[in-house]
Protein backbone atom coordinates (compact mmCIF):
# COMPACT_ATOMS: atom_id res chain seq x y z
CA UNK A 1 0.00 0.00 0.00
CA UNK A 2 3.13 2.19 0.86
CA UNK A 3 4.72 2.12 -2.34
CA UNK A 4 1.50 1.91 -4.70
CA UNK A 5 0.57 5.17 -2.39
CA UNK A 6 -2.45 3.82 -1.53
CA UNK A 7 -4.33 6.74 1.06
CA UNK A 8 -4.36 4.92 4.65
CA UNK A 9 -7.42 5.77 6.76
CA UNK A 10 -7.61 5.10 10.67
CA UNK A 11 -8.82 1.36 10.28
CA UNK A 12 -5.06 0.54 8.46
CA UNK A 13 -3.20 0.98 10.86
CA UNK A 14 -5.17 -1.50 14.11
CA UNK A 15 -4.50 -5.07 11.94
CA UNK A 16 -1.04 -3.76 11.08
CA UNK A 17 0.24 -2.92 14.37
CA UNK A 18 -1.69 -6.05 16.07
CA UNK A 19 0.44 -7.99 13.37
CA UNK A 20 3.53 -6.25 14.78
CA UNK A 21 2.32 -7.42 17.87
CA UNK A 22 2.39 -11.23 17.41
CA UNK A 23 5.20 -11.09 15.57
CA UNK A 24 6.79 -9.09 18.66
CA UNK A 25 8.49 -6.98 15.81
CA UNK A 26 9.41 -3.71 17.87
CA UNK A 27 11.86 -2.12 15.00
CA UNK A 28 9.57 -2.73 12.55
CA UNK A 29 6.51 -1.48 14.48
CA UNK A 30 8.11 1.90 15.43
CA UNK A 31 8.26 3.45 12.05
CA UNK A 32 4.21 2.59 11.79
CA UNK A 33 3.76 4.59 14.79
CA UNK A 34 5.46 7.69 13.67
CA UNK A 35 3.20 7.52 10.60
CA UNK A 36 0.29 7.56 12.36
CA UNK A 37 1.58 10.82 14.02
CA UNK A 38 2.38 12.18 10.56
CA UNK A 39 -1.14 11.19 9.54
CA UNK A 40 -2.40 12.44 12.74
CA UNK A 41 -4.22 9.54 13.78
CA UNK A 42 -3.16 9.24 17.07
CA UNK A 43 -6.11 10.59 18.72
CA UNK A 44 -7.92 7.78 17.07
CA UNK A 45 -8.86 5.82 19.84
CA UNK A 46 -9.00 2.14 17.59
CA UNK A 47 -5.47 3.06 16.89
CA UNK A 48 -4.26 4.29 20.28
CA UNK A 49 -5.77 1.01 21.53
CA UNK A 50 -3.85 -0.97 18.90
CA UNK A 51 -0.76 1.30 19.86
CA UNK A 52 -0.95 0.85 23.70
CA UNK A 53 -1.29 -2.67 23.27
CA UNK A 54 1.57 -3.12 20.54
CA UNK A 55 3.95 -1.84 23.37
CA UNK A 56 2.77 -3.94 26.20
CA UNK A 57 3.49 -7.23 24.03
CA UNK A 58 7.07 -5.17 22.82
CA UNK A 59 7.32 -4.80 26.82
CA UNK A 60 7.48 -1.25 26.55
CA UNK A 61 5.24 -0.79 29.14
CA UNK A 62 6.41 3.41 29.52
CA UNK A 63 5.21 4.26 26.32
CA UNK A 64 1.93 1.71 26.48
CA UNK A 65 1.66 3.42 29.75
CA UNK A 66 2.06 7.08 28.36
CA UNK A 67 -0.24 6.35 25.27
CA UNK A 68 -2.39 5.13 27.57
CA UNK A 69 -2.64 8.23 29.72
CA UNK A 70 -3.82 10.19 26.45
CA UNK A 71 -6.84 7.67 25.62
CA UNK A 72 -10.00 9.38 26.99
CA UNK A 73 -11.83 6.01 26.77
CA UNK A 74 -9.64 3.23 26.85
CA UNK A 75 -11.18 -0.30 25.69
CA UNK A 76 -10.32 -3.66 27.66
CA UNK A 77 -7.86 -4.70 25.26
CA UNK A 78 -5.91 -1.66 26.10
CA UNK A 79 -6.71 -2.29 29.65
CA UNK A 80 -5.48 -5.24 29.24
CA UNK A 81 -2.20 -4.91 27.24
CA UNK A 82 -1.00 -2.29 29.86
CA UNK A 83 -1.70 -4.85 32.40
CA UNK A 84 0.23 -7.57 30.44
CA UNK A 85 2.66 -5.40 29.54
CA UNK A 86 3.51 -4.74 33.65
CA UNK A 87 2.77 -8.40 33.96
CA UNK A 88 5.49 -9.67 31.49
CA UNK A 89 8.59 -7.08 33.32
CA UNK A 90 7.52 -8.49 36.21
CA UNK A 91 6.06 -5.60 38.00
CA UNK A 92 3.17 -7.64 39.44
CA UNK A 93 2.15 -4.57 41.69
CA UNK A 94 1.15 -2.24 38.98
CA UNK A 95 0.11 -5.07 36.69
CA UNK A 96 -2.13 -5.67 40.12
CA UNK A 97 -3.44 -2.08 40.18
CA UNK A 98 -4.27 -2.27 36.89
CA UNK A 99 -6.73 -5.01 37.13
CA UNK A 100 -7.95 -3.78 39.84
CA UNK A 101 -9.20 -0.73 39.24
CA UNK A 102 -9.65 -1.62 35.29
CA UNK A 103 -13.98 -1.07 34.64
CA UNK A 104 -14.24 -4.45 32.60
CA UNK A 105 -12.28 -7.46 32.63
CA UNK A 106 -12.51 -10.47 30.07
CA UNK A 107 -11.21 -13.69 30.23
CA UNK A 108 -7.65 -12.48 28.59
CA UNK A 109 -7.80 -9.94 31.56
CA UNK A 110 -7.75 -12.87 34.13
CA UNK A 111 -5.12 -14.94 32.22
CA UNK A 112 -2.89 -12.43 31.99
CA UNK A 113 -2.90 -11.07 35.78
CA UNK A 114 -2.83 -15.11 36.72
CA UNK A 115 -0.35 -16.12 34.73
CA UNK A 116 1.88 -12.92 35.55
CA UNK A 117 1.79 -14.23 39.39
CA UNK A 118 2.52 -17.97 38.09
CA UNK A 119 6.01 -16.52 36.55
CA UNK A 120 7.10 -14.61 39.03
CA UNK A 121 6.87 -17.49 41.66
CA UNK A 122 3.56 -15.80 43.66
CA UNK A 123 1.71 -19.06 43.41
CA UNK A 124 -0.57 -18.29 46.20
CA UNK A 125 -1.87 -15.08 44.79
CA UNK A 126 -2.28 -16.91 41.05
CA UNK A 127 -4.65 -19.65 43.06
CA UNK A 128 -6.77 -16.64 44.96
CA UNK A 129 -7.32 -15.23 42.16
CA UNK A 130 -8.79 -18.48 40.20
CA UNK A 131 -11.12 -19.17 43.36
CA UNK A 132 -11.92 -15.41 42.71
CA UNK A 133 -13.27 -16.32 39.70
CA UNK A 134 -14.99 -19.32 41.15
CA UNK A 135 -17.15 -16.82 43.46
CA UNK A 136 -17.65 -14.80 40.09
CA UNK A 137 -18.82 -17.95 38.17
CA UNK A 138 -16.58 -16.79 35.71
CA UNK A 139 -16.04 -19.83 33.82
CA UNK A 140 -11.94 -19.98 33.23
CA UNK A 141 -10.36 -20.38 30.00
CA UNK A 142 -7.61 -22.97 28.65
CA UNK A 143 -4.11 -20.56 28.96
CA UNK A 144 -5.76 -20.02 32.95
CA UNK A 145 -6.03 -23.87 33.64
CA UNK A 146 -2.90 -24.47 32.17
CA UNK A 147 -1.19 -21.42 34.32
CA UNK A 148 -3.03 -22.81 37.80
CA UNK A 149 -1.63 -25.74 36.75
CA UNK A 150 1.63 -24.75 36.91
CA UNK A 151 1.14 -23.13 39.71
CA UNK A 152 -0.56 -26.39 41.94
CA UNK A 153 2.72 -28.24 40.94
CA UNK A 154 5.04 -25.85 41.56
CA UNK A 155 3.49 -25.63 45.07
CA UNK A 156 2.64 -29.66 45.22
CA UNK A 157 -0.99 -28.69 46.36
CA UNK A 158 -2.50 -32.14 45.23
CA UNK A 159 -5.57 -31.69 47.16
CA UNK A 160 -6.18 -28.44 45.00
CA UNK A 161 -4.70 -30.52 41.72
CA UNK A 162 -7.39 -32.98 42.25
CA UNK A 163 -9.87 -30.20 42.30
CA UNK A 164 -9.03 -28.51 38.94
CA UNK A 165 -9.17 -31.93 37.50
CA UNK A 166 -12.35 -32.78 38.21
CA UNK A 167 -13.47 -29.13 37.62
CA UNK A 168 -12.55 -29.33 33.85
CA UNK A 169 -14.46 -33.13 34.05
CA UNK A 170 -17.41 -31.82 35.69
CA UNK A 171 -17.60 -28.99 33.21
CA UNK A 172 -16.61 -30.78 30.01
CA UNK A 173 -14.10 -28.60 29.23
CA UNK A 174 -12.71 -30.91 27.03
CA UNK A 175 -9.24 -31.59 26.84
CA UNK A 176 -6.44 -29.40 24.77
CA UNK A 177 -2.85 -31.45 24.70
CA UNK A 178 -1.15 -28.92 26.69
CA UNK A 179 -3.98 -29.11 29.45
CA UNK A 180 -3.24 -33.12 29.12
CA UNK A 181 0.62 -32.72 29.65
CA UNK A 182 0.05 -29.98 32.12
CA UNK A 183 -2.58 -32.04 34.34
CA UNK A 184 0.25 -35.06 34.05
CA UNK A 185 2.61 -32.51 35.02
CA UNK A 186 0.90 -31.26 38.22
CA UNK A 187 0.10 -35.14 39.01
CA UNK A 188 3.63 -36.12 39.20
CA UNK A 189 5.23 -32.58 40.51
CA UNK A 190 2.93 -33.36 43.62
CA UNK A 191 3.97 -36.78 44.08
CA UNK A 192 0.89 -38.85 43.38
CA UNK A 193 2.50 -40.90 40.44
CA UNK A 194 -0.39 -43.21 40.71
CA UNK A 195 -2.82 -40.34 39.63
CA UNK A 196 -0.44 -39.19 37.04
CA UNK A 197 -0.72 -42.82 35.26
CA UNK A 198 -4.26 -43.18 35.60
CA UNK A 199 -4.56 -39.67 34.21
CA UNK A 200 -2.28 -40.89 31.06
CA UNK A 201 -3.74 -44.40 30.70
CA UNK A 202 -7.21 -42.52 30.23
CA UNK A 203 -6.07 -40.41 27.78
CA UNK A 204 -7.19 -41.15 24.20
CA UNK A 205 -5.09 -39.58 22.17
CA UNK A 206 -1.46 -38.57 23.45
CA UNK A 207 0.58 -35.87 22.08
CA UNK A 208 4.31 -35.55 22.38
CA UNK A 209 3.86 -33.32 25.19
CA UNK A 210 1.69 -35.40 27.22
CA UNK A 211 4.22 -38.70 26.55
CA UNK A 212 6.91 -36.10 27.64
CA UNK A 213 5.25 -34.96 31.07
CA UNK A 214 5.04 -38.68 31.85
CA UNK A 215 9.00 -39.41 31.06
CA UNK A 216 10.60 -36.04 33.02
CA UNK A 217 7.88 -37.01 35.91
CA UNK A 218 9.16 -40.60 36.00
CA UNK A 219 13.20 -39.89 36.16
CA UNK A 220 11.90 -37.14 38.63
CA UNK A 221 10.30 -40.21 40.82
CA UNK A 222 14.08 -42.13 40.28
CA UNK A 223 11.91 -44.94 38.24
CA UNK A 224 14.40 -45.10 35.42
CA UNK A 225 13.05 -48.63 34.13
CA UNK A 226 9.61 -47.37 33.67
CA UNK A 227 10.63 -43.97 32.23
CA UNK A 228 12.60 -46.25 29.60
CA UNK A 229 9.73 -48.53 28.97
CA UNK A 230 7.21 -45.67 28.45
CA UNK A 231 9.95 -44.25 26.01
CA UNK A 232 10.17 -47.19 24.11
CA UNK A 233 5.92 -47.54 23.85
CA UNK A 234 6.02 -43.62 22.81
CA UNK A 235 8.69 -45.02 19.70
CA UNK A 236 6.10 -47.89 18.80
CA UNK A 237 3.45 -45.75 18.25
CA UNK A 238 5.40 -43.80 16.08
CA UNK A 239 5.89 -40.80 18.07
CA UNK A 240 9.51 -38.81 17.36
CA UNK A 241 11.24 -37.75 20.54
CA UNK A 242 12.22 -34.20 20.91
CA UNK A 243 15.46 -33.14 23.43
CA UNK A 244 12.87 -32.70 26.04
CA UNK A 245 12.53 -36.68 25.71
CA UNK A 246 15.91 -37.75 26.48
CA UNK A 247 16.19 -35.13 29.21
CA UNK A 248 13.94 -37.22 31.02
CA UNK A 249 14.66 -40.53 30.41
CA UNK A 250 18.55 -39.56 31.04
CA UNK A 251 17.29 -38.09 34.26
CA UNK A 252 15.73 -41.06 35.17
CA UNK A 253 18.55 -43.34 34.58
CA UNK A 254 20.94 -40.77 36.30
CA UNK A 255 18.42 -41.23 39.40
CA UNK A 256 17.83 -44.97 39.66
CA UNK A 257 21.64 -45.80 38.66
CA UNK A 258 21.13 -47.21 35.67
CA UNK A 259 24.41 -45.96 33.74
CA UNK A 260 24.91 -48.80 31.09
CA UNK A 261 21.23 -48.57 29.83
CA UNK A 262 21.40 -44.34 30.25
CA UNK A 263 24.70 -44.15 27.89
CA UNK A 264 23.05 -46.56 25.37
CA UNK A 265 20.02 -44.11 25.04
CA UNK A 266 22.86 -41.35 25.03
CA UNK A 267 24.76 -43.10 22.14
CA UNK A 268 20.99 -43.39 20.28
CA UNK A 269 20.11 -39.80 20.32
CA UNK A 270 21.70 -38.82 17.52
CA UNK A 271 22.38 -42.08 15.45
CA UNK A 272 18.75 -43.99 15.76
CA UNK A 273 16.29 -40.53 16.52
CA UNK A 274 18.11 -37.75 14.84
CA UNK A 275 18.41 -35.38 18.09
CA UNK A 276 21.50 -33.51 18.24
CA UNK A 277 22.93 -33.20 22.21
CA UNK A 278 22.41 -30.30 23.82
CA UNK A 279 24.64 -29.39 27.06
CA UNK A 280 21.71 -30.24 29.12
CA UNK A 281 22.05 -33.49 27.90
CA UNK A 282 25.40 -33.62 28.57
CA UNK A 283 25.29 -32.37 31.99
CA UNK A 284 22.83 -35.57 32.64
CA UNK A 285 25.62 -37.93 31.00
CA UNK A 286 27.88 -36.27 33.48
CA UNK A 287 25.34 -37.01 36.48
CA UNK A 288 24.96 -40.63 35.24
CA UNK A 289 28.48 -41.33 35.68
CA UNK A 290 29.28 -38.93 38.26
CA UNK A 291 26.47 -40.62 40.66
CA UNK A 292 27.76 -43.83 40.22
CA UNK A 293 31.44 -42.58 40.89
CA UNK A 294 32.61 -43.00 37.69
CA UNK A 295 34.48 -40.00 37.86
CA UNK A 296 37.43 -40.49 35.51
CA UNK A 297 34.75 -41.50 32.99
CA UNK A 298 32.71 -38.54 33.64
CA UNK A 299 35.68 -35.65 32.88
CA UNK A 300 36.36 -37.54 29.88
CA UNK A 301 32.89 -36.75 28.72
CA UNK A 302 33.43 -33.23 29.69
CA UNK A 303 36.94 -33.06 28.14
CA UNK A 304 35.63 -34.21 24.91
CA UNK A 305 31.78 -32.81 24.66
CA UNK A 306 31.54 -30.66 21.32
CA UNK A 307 29.52 -28.23 23.18
CA UNK A 308 31.17 -25.82 26.11
CA UNK A 309 30.24 -27.25 29.60
CA UNK A 310 28.52 -24.36 31.87
CA UNK A 311 27.80 -24.57 35.29
CA UNK A 312 25.47 -27.46 35.46
CA UNK A 313 27.43 -29.61 33.91
CA UNK A 314 30.94 -28.63 36.21
CA UNK A 315 28.11 -28.67 38.86
CA UNK A 316 27.23 -32.44 38.57
CA UNK A 317 31.24 -33.60 38.28
CA UNK A 318 31.90 -31.12 41.32
CA UNK A 319 28.71 -32.70 43.66
CA UNK A 320 29.94 -36.59 42.35
CA UNK A 321 33.33 -35.60 44.05
CA UNK A 322 32.29 -34.62 46.92
CA UNK A 323 29.88 -37.88 47.31
CA UNK A 324 32.80 -39.91 45.99
CA UNK A 325 35.88 -38.33 48.10
CA UNK A 326 37.56 -36.96 45.20
CA UNK A 327 38.85 -34.36 47.21
CA UNK A 328 41.79 -33.11 44.61
CA UNK A 329 39.36 -32.73 41.61
CA UNK A 330 36.74 -31.29 43.74
CA UNK A 331 39.09 -28.77 44.79
CA UNK A 332 40.19 -28.07 41.03
CA UNK A 333 36.44 -27.97 39.73
CA UNK A 334 34.81 -26.16 42.76
CA UNK A 335 37.46 -23.39 42.08
CA UNK A 336 36.45 -23.07 38.75
CA UNK A 337 32.63 -22.86 39.24
CA UNK A 338 33.31 -20.23 41.76
CA UNK A 339 34.25 -18.03 39.19
CA UNK A 340 32.18 -19.83 36.79
CA UNK A 341 28.63 -18.66 39.22
CA UNK A 342 30.00 -16.28 42.05
CA UNK A 343 26.21 -15.38 42.61
CA UNK A 344 25.00 -19.53 43.58
CA UNK A 345 25.63 -20.39 47.33
CA UNK A 346 25.63 -23.94 47.19
CA UNK A 347 28.61 -23.75 45.02
CA UNK A 348 30.85 -22.22 48.07
CA UNK A 349 29.03 -24.56 50.46
CA UNK A 350 30.32 -27.50 48.56
CA UNK A 351 33.50 -26.36 48.74
CA UNK A 352 33.67 -25.56 51.81
CA UNK A 353 32.65 -29.15 52.65
CA UNK A 354 35.06 -30.36 50.77
CA UNK A 355 37.81 -28.73 52.58
CA UNK A 356 36.07 -30.03 55.63
CA UNK A 357 36.46 -33.67 54.67
CA UNK A 358 40.27 -33.06 53.88
CA UNK A 359 40.86 -31.27 57.18
CA UNK A 360 41.66 -28.32 55.53
CA UNK A 361 39.56 -26.30 57.89
CA UNK A 362 41.70 -22.63 57.15
CA UNK A 363 40.87 -23.40 53.69
CA UNK A 364 37.17 -23.79 54.31
CA UNK A 365 36.78 -20.95 56.48
CA UNK A 366 38.35 -19.28 53.52
CA UNK A 367 35.50 -20.21 51.30
CA UNK A 368 33.02 -18.74 53.92
CA UNK A 369 34.42 -15.83 54.04
CA UNK A 370 35.16 -15.52 50.08
CA UNK A 371 31.30 -16.27 50.03
CA UNK A 372 30.56 -13.58 52.31
CA UNK A 373 33.31 -10.89 50.25
CA UNK A 374 31.15 -11.77 47.23
CA UNK A 375 27.56 -10.82 49.12
CA UNK A 376 26.52 -14.32 48.54
CA UNK A 377 23.77 -15.41 50.86
CA UNK A 378 22.31 -18.95 52.09
CA UNK A 379 19.15 -19.24 50.27
CA UNK A 380 16.71 -19.93 53.40
CA UNK A 381 15.24 -23.66 53.34
CA UNK A 382 11.68 -23.60 53.00
CA UNK A 383 8.93 -26.43 52.81
CA UNK A 384 5.53 -26.21 51.47
CA UNK A 385 2.88 -28.50 52.74
CA UNK A 386 -1.06 -28.84 51.98
CA UNK A 387 -3.27 -29.67 54.41
CA UNK A 388 -6.90 -29.65 54.02
CA UNK A 389 -6.93 -27.75 51.25
CA UNK A 390 -4.77 -25.05 52.76
CA UNK A 391 -0.96 -24.73 51.81
CA UNK A 392 1.48 -24.35 55.00
CA UNK A 393 4.44 -22.84 54.62
CA UNK A 394 7.72 -23.55 56.71
CA UNK A 395 10.89 -22.39 57.54
CA UNK A 396 14.39 -23.46 59.07
CA UNK A 397 13.63 -22.62 62.80
CA UNK A 398 10.39 -21.38 62.19
CA UNK A 399 8.19 -20.50 65.18
CA UNK A 400 5.41 -18.48 63.00
CA UNK A 401 2.39 -21.08 62.54
CA UNK A 402 -0.13 -21.04 64.89
CA UNK A 403 0.17 -24.39 66.16
CA UNK A 404 4.39 -23.84 66.85
CA UNK A 405 4.06 -25.35 69.79
CA UNK A 406 2.13 -28.23 69.39
CA UNK A 407 4.78 -28.95 66.46
CA UNK A 408 7.95 -28.63 68.26
CA UNK A 409 6.62 -30.99 70.73
CA UNK A 410 5.39 -33.69 67.99
CA UNK A 411 9.00 -32.82 67.16
CA UNK A 412 10.76 -33.81 70.26
CA UNK A 413 8.53 -36.89 70.25
CA UNK A 414 9.49 -38.02 66.71
CA UNK A 415 13.34 -37.35 67.65
CA UNK A 416 13.40 -39.47 71.00
CA UNK A 417 11.12 -42.40 69.04
CA UNK A 418 13.57 -42.11 66.23
CA UNK A 419 16.52 -42.26 68.56
CA UNK A 420 15.64 -45.54 70.16
CA UNK A 421 15.09 -47.25 66.23
CA UNK A 422 19.15 -45.90 65.49
CA UNK A 423 18.54 -42.37 64.16
CA UNK A 424 21.19 -40.35 65.32
CA UNK A 425 21.25 -36.70 64.72
CA UNK A 426 24.26 -35.51 62.58
CA UNK A 427 25.26 -32.98 63.87
CA UNK A 428 29.05 -33.24 63.62
CA UNK A 429 31.05 -30.23 61.36
CA UNK A 430 27.62 -28.24 62.23
CA UNK A 431 29.35 -25.09 60.59
CA UNK A 432 30.36 -27.19 57.66
CA UNK A 433 27.55 -29.55 56.74
CA UNK A 434 26.94 -30.72 54.05
CA UNK A 435 23.09 -29.10 53.85
CA UNK A 436 22.56 -26.55 51.97
CA UNK A 437 21.26 -24.50 54.53
CA UNK A 438 22.19 -22.83 58.16
CA UNK A 439 21.74 -25.30 60.55
CA UNK A 440 19.84 -23.73 64.08
CA UNK A 441 22.56 -24.60 66.53
CA UNK A 442 22.88 -28.42 67.19
CA UNK A 443 19.80 -29.58 66.61
CA UNK A 444 18.39 -28.57 63.40
CA UNK A 445 14.69 -27.74 62.97
CA UNK A 446 15.19 -27.98 58.71
CA UNK A 447 12.01 -26.91 57.36
CA UNK A 448 10.81 -30.40 56.40
CA UNK A 449 11.12 -31.79 59.61
CA UNK A 450 8.44 -28.99 61.14
CA UNK A 451 6.31 -29.16 57.96
CA UNK A 452 6.29 -33.55 58.35
CA UNK A 453 5.72 -32.86 62.12
CA UNK A 454 2.77 -30.65 61.23
CA UNK A 455 1.77 -33.34 58.74
CA UNK A 456 1.68 -36.08 61.89
CA UNK A 457 -0.80 -33.81 64.51
CA UNK A 458 -2.82 -32.72 61.76
CA UNK A 459 -4.04 -35.24 58.96
CA UNK A 460 -5.44 -38.75 59.08
CA UNK A 461 -3.66 -42.13 59.98
CA UNK A 462 -3.04 -43.36 56.65
CA UNK A 463 -3.02 -39.93 54.50
CA UNK A 464 0.27 -39.92 52.67
CA UNK A 465 2.42 -36.78 53.66
CA UNK A 466 3.67 -34.87 50.90
CA UNK A 467 6.41 -32.11 51.28
CA UNK A 468 7.44 -29.55 48.78
CA UNK A 469 10.89 -28.17 49.08
CA UNK A 470 12.96 -25.25 47.53
CA UNK A 471 16.66 -27.00 48.53
CA UNK A 472 18.28 -30.75 48.48
CA UNK A 473 17.18 -32.37 51.76
CA UNK A 474 20.49 -32.69 53.80
CA UNK A 475 21.35 -35.74 54.97
CA UNK A 476 20.47 -35.76 58.58
CA UNK A 477 16.67 -35.23 57.42
CA UNK A 478 17.15 -38.11 55.20
CA UNK A 479 18.00 -40.22 57.61
CA UNK A 480 15.42 -39.69 60.09
CA UNK A 481 12.62 -39.34 57.71
CA UNK A 482 13.37 -42.70 56.85
CA UNK A 483 13.18 -43.87 60.67
CA UNK A 484 9.97 -41.41 60.75
CA UNK A 485 8.10 -43.66 57.94
CA UNK A 486 8.79 -46.77 59.77
CA UNK A 487 7.98 -45.64 63.51
CA UNK A 488 4.62 -44.16 62.60
CA UNK A 489 3.84 -46.23 59.77
CA UNK A 490 3.20 -43.39 57.25
CA UNK A 491 4.29 -42.86 53.92
CA UNK A 492 5.93 -39.73 53.40
CA UNK A 493 6.71 -37.92 50.00
CA UNK A 494 9.46 -34.73 50.22
CA UNK A 495 10.11 -33.54 46.78
CA UNK A 496 13.89 -31.64 47.22
CA UNK A 497 15.17 -29.60 44.48
CA UNK A 498 16.43 -32.41 42.27
CA UNK A 499 14.34 -35.36 42.68
CA UNK A 500 11.26 -37.29 45.14
CA UNK A 501 11.89 -39.29 47.68
CA UNK A 502 9.03 -41.97 48.91
CA UNK A 503 9.84 -43.01 52.60
CA UNK A 504 8.10 -46.04 53.17
CA UNK A 505 9.13 -48.41 56.37
CA UNK A 506 12.43 -47.66 56.81
CA UNK A 507 13.65 -47.18 53.46
CA UNK A 508 13.96 -44.47 50.88
CA UNK A 509 12.69 -44.70 46.93
CA UNK A 510 16.33 -43.42 46.46
CA UNK A 511 17.55 -46.01 47.48
CA UNK A 512 20.18 -43.65 49.72
CA UNK A 513 21.52 -42.63 45.77
CA UNK A 514 20.84 -38.66 45.51
ZN1 LIG B 1 17.92 -31.15 56.86
ZN1 LIG C 1 15.84 -40.46 49.35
Amino acid sequence: MLQRGTSLNNYTFPPVLKAFSQLQAFREGGPAHSLVIKLGFDSDAFVQNALVHFYGVCERVDVAQQLFDEIVEPNVVAWTSLLSGYAKLGDLECARRVFDVMPEKNLVSWSAMISGYVQGGQFVEALRLFHEMQVLKICPSLPVLVSILIAIAEMGALQEGLWVHGFIERNGLGWAPNLRASLVHMYMKCGDVVSAWQAFDKMPDRGLDVWNAMIVGLGLHGQGEEALRIFLSMVTEGLQPDDITFIGVLCGCSHAGLVDKGLECFASMNTVYNVLPKVEHYSCVVDLLGRAGLIKEALEVIQSMPVEANGRVWGSLFGACRNHGYAELGEIVGKHLIKLEPHRAGRYVLLANIYASMDRWEDAIKVRELMKQNGVELEPGCSLIEVDGVVHEFLVGDRVHPQTSDIYRKLDEMVKLCRCKGYVPNTKHVLFDISEEEKEGALCWHSEKLAVAFALISTDLEAVIRVVKNLRICGDCHSMMKVVSKVYDREIVIRDRSRFHHFKQGRCSCMDYW
